[in-house]
């Protein structure tokens, strides 16, 4: 980790403190409120809950410091997407997404920006730069790609776009600002789902857009405010104790990922092994330009359907579960979720769990299923 990204880290855990009267409890308060006390006509301090709420404040503060930017903060990772494109997208204009991304974000495009005169087009992570963005306002990137985990150089995409005036989105969800940086690489706005490692205990959904940009965070705000689609104050509560120790399971699940990776490798049932961090695989050189550490994520094919059903069943520190990102190993064979990947591909998202312990029950299981 880079010294600023552990200062960062550091400062994290403090970051209330600057505010604190004597009495104040150290953790951050639950404000569950709809209205607050609002004598006479000033403005200035919270008056109804869609605008106003100190505990997503907290939580947006928190997560502004780790990426460096302001930050909004939403009820989902697609409630994060889905308001940028209609806060800053107006009928006419065009954009661009990664056809191999994740599939909620090009069927709302599809379903509910087509319709609206805004052009959808959709491009492969591997490929994003060939052809350029020549009439794109808007492009939106997801690096490493989500199940394939296939990279896009952020900071040529951004220099691109901008030589057209566009605007660069960086769904950056599977690396957290831990991970990888998008806004100094260049984008103008991440869009994060928090749902997963960023919350990282399975027990919420949120989502947060961030920018360095105050007129492009104002609209996203506005936006908010008036379609309200706002975070509950509990779920942020919730976020903000998952950030108090993302860096720790961030740290542990990438490095026994980087671990597993390596010795899946070598494993014979499996192939088409995926990993940013192993030298030789397709996405590694561009991987260790942009990114601060590898992702906690691996996708790999076993023979069939049947072998990865069986591999992900009867593996005792895997559960079977969609998303990831959580303290707890989790893997999902992609193709049942409409991924265009063949019937035995696994997705694994590795955990917190002891690093041998974890191998152990992984090889234990793959040696089962068999060859
Ligand atoms: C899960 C996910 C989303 C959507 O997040 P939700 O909280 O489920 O709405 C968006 N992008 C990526 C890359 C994701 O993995």
């Amino acid at each position: 980790m880079s010294e600023t990204a552990k200062s960062r880290a550091a400062a994290l855990a403090h970051l209330r403190s600057s505010d604190f009267a004597k009495g104040d409890p150290i953790p951050l308060p639950l404000t569950m409120a709809s209205i607050f006390h609002t004598p006479g006509a000033e403005a200035g301090f919270d008056q109804y809950g869609r605008y106003d709420n100190p505990t997503w404040r907290a939580v947006e503060h928190a997560l502004g410091h780790l990426e460096d930017a302001q930050c909004v903060a939403f009820p989902s990772g697609m409630g994060a997407i889905s308001s940028v494109f209609f806060a800053l997208l107006k009928s006419g204009d065009r954009v661009l997404l990664p056809s191999d991304g994740y599939h909620a974000t090009r069927a709302m495009a599809e379903r509910f920006l087509s319709p609206l005169g805004i052009a959808c087009d959709t491009r492969p992570t591997p490929s994003f730069l060939d052809g350029g963005f020549d009439g794109y306002q808007l492009v939106f990137a997801e690096t490493p790609s989500n199940p394939r985990l296939d990279i896009c150089d952020i900071a040529a995409v951004a220099e691109a776009i901008h030589r057209r005036d566009g605007l660069l989105v960086v769904d950056n969800t599977t690396m957290t600002p831990f991970g990888q940086r998008p806004l100094d690489l260049g984008a103008d706005i991440v869009v994060s789902a928090d749902t997963k490692a960023v919350n990282g205990h399975s027990d919420v959904l949120f989502g947060h857009v961030a920018s360095r940009d105050g007129d492009l965070i104002a609209k996203v705000t506005d936006w908010r405010g008036l379609v309200g689609g706002i975070p509950g104050p509990f779920e942020a509560w919730l976020v903000h104790r998952g950030l108090e120790t993302l860096e720790v399971r961030f740290d542990r699940m990438c490095s026994t990922a980087e671990t597993i990776a390596r010795r899946l490798k070598d494993h014979r049932t499996v192939s088409g092994l995926r990993y940013p961090g192993l030298e030789g695989d397709a996405s590694h050189n561009l991987a260790r330009a942009q990114m601060d550490r590898f992702g906690f994520l691996i996708s790999f094919e076993l023979a069939s359907e049947q072998k990865a059903e069986a591999f992900i069943d009867n593996c005792a520190l895997i559960e079977s579960a969609t998303s990831f990102g959580g303290v707890h190993t989790s893997a999902e064979r992609r193709s049942k979720r409409g991924d265009v990947v063949p019937p035995g591909f696994v997705r694994l998202s590795v955990g917190c769990e002891p690093v041998e312990e974890l191998w152990q029950a992984i090889e234990a299981s793959l040696d089962k299923v068999g060859s």
